[in-house]
């Protein structure tokens, strides 16, 4: 069962462009496994709400999703 508890974003190469999008954000399981939910999945449905990663190639791509 996964909660809506969201975690401050880090880079991670297997994550790919998902890992630096600005649309991206981790959201951890109650057992602690850690997802990446694209937020352009709510409003367009071209997007998956969580992508296979790594994800290589985005149209939707959008810098500064990391610190
Ligand atoms: S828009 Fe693309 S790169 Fe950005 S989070 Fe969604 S799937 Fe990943």
């Amino acid at each position: 069962m996964m909660n809506d508890r969201r975690e401050p974003r880090q880079a991670d190469a297997r994550e790919g462009l998902c890992g630096t999008c600005r649309h991206a954000r981790v959201i951890m399981s109650d057992k602690g496994s850690r997802f990446l939910m694209c937020e352009r999945a709510k409003t367009d449905p071209r997007y998956r709400r969580y992508p296979p990663l790594p994800v290589l190639s985005c149209q939707g791509y959008e810098p500064g999703g990391s610190s």
